[in-house]
C-alpha cells in the first residue's frame, strides 16, 4: 500500500472512529433520558453481525469504503425488510432464518418473496463476511482439500469452475461452492437466492452484485473475482464443510 493510500485509510479510520464516538455519546445521553423505556425495549429480531475484521482489513483486494457500505447499508437493508416480516409472524421469527430458506414453499404467500430476497440477503452476506479475512487466500487443507481433489481433480479446477460461475451469472447473484447430496458442487444463483433453498449447504460464496465491487472495480467483475481469491478464509470454509458433512 502506498504512503498516500495508507494516510487515506488512517484518516478514514479516524473519521469513522470519531463518528462512532459521537454516536455513542448521543445514544448514552438519549438512554439516560429514556430510562426505563430503553430497558423494556425488546431485542431486535435480527441483528447485523459484526465483521470479524476491520473495514480496511481486506485492502487492497476489497476496499474499505465498499466493505463499509456493503455491510452497514446493503446488509442492514436486507435485515430491516426481513425483520419487518418476522415482527408480524412470531411463528417464523422463532425459527432460524436458514430453516425458513430451506423450505420456502411452506411459507405464507404474502411473505415468501421477502424471506427469499431479504432473509436470503441476510444469510448470504453473513456467510460472505465470515469466509473472508486479511492475509488469507491460498489453498484449503485437510478433508476439504481431499474432497475437492476427489471431485474436481485439483484446486485449480475448482477455482476455474467458481470463477466461471461468477463471470457467467448474468446480472446480480452469487457463485458458490456447496455441499449437496452428491457431494461438493459449484453453482450460481440469481439475486439473493441461496443453495439452501435447493437442498444444498453453501460453504463459501462470492457476491457478484455490482454493489460488491463497483466503487473499486467499476465494470471489471473479472478483476474483483480474481482479487477475492486472496481473501478467502479456507479454514472457515473447512469448518462449514465439516459442519455440513
Ligand atoms: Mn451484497
Amino acid at each position: 500500500m502506498s504512503a498516500a493510500s495508507q494516510t487515506s485509510v488512517n484518516r478514514r479510520a479516524f473519521v469513522q472512529g470519531a463518528a462512532a464516538i459521537a454516536a455513542g455519546v448521543a445514544s448514552a445521553n438519549w438512554a439516560g433520558q429514556a430510562g426505563l423505556v430503553l430497558a423494556q425495549a425488546p431485542a431486535p429480531l435480527v441483528e447485523l453481525p459484526k465483521l470479524p475484521y476491520a473495514y480496511d482489513a481486506l485492502e487492497p483486494h476489497i476496499d474499505a469504503k465498499t466493505m463499509m457500505i456493503h455491510h452497514t447499508k446493503h446488509h442492514q437493508a436486507y435485515i430491516d425488510r426481513f425483520a419487518g416480516v418476522l415482527k408480524d409472524h412470531p411463528d417464523l421469527a422463532a425459527k432460524k432464518p436458514e430453516d425458513l430458506l430451506k423450505n420456502l414453499a411452506a411459507l405464507p404467500d404474502a411473505v415468501r418473496a421477502i424471506v427469499q430476497n431479504h432473509g436470503g440477503g441476510h444469510v448470504n452476506h453473513t456467510l460472505f463476511w465470515n469466509t473472508m479475512g486479511p492475509g488469507k487466500g491460498g489453498e484449503p487443507k485437510g478433508k476439504l482439500a481431499e474432497a475437492i481433489k476427489s471431485k474436481f481433480t485439483s484446486f485449480a479446477n475448482l477455482k476455474e469452475a467458481i470463477t466461471t460461475a461468477a463471470m457467467t451469472r448474468f446480472g446480480s447473484g452469487w457463485a458458490w461452492l456447496a455441499l449437496g447430496k452428491d457431494g461438493l458442487e459449484v453453482l450460481s444463483t440469481a439475486n439473493q437466492d441461496t443453495p439452501l433453498s435447493l437442498g444444498k449447504t453453501p460453504l463459501v460464496g462470492i457476491d457478484v452484485w455490482e454493489h460488491a465491487y463497483y466503487l473499486n472495480y467499476q465494470n471489471r467483475r473479472a478483476d474483483y473475482v480474481k482479487a477475492w481469491w486472496n481473501v478467502v478464509d479456507w479454514d472457515a470454509v473447512a469448518k462449514n464443510f465439516q459442519a455440513a458433512s
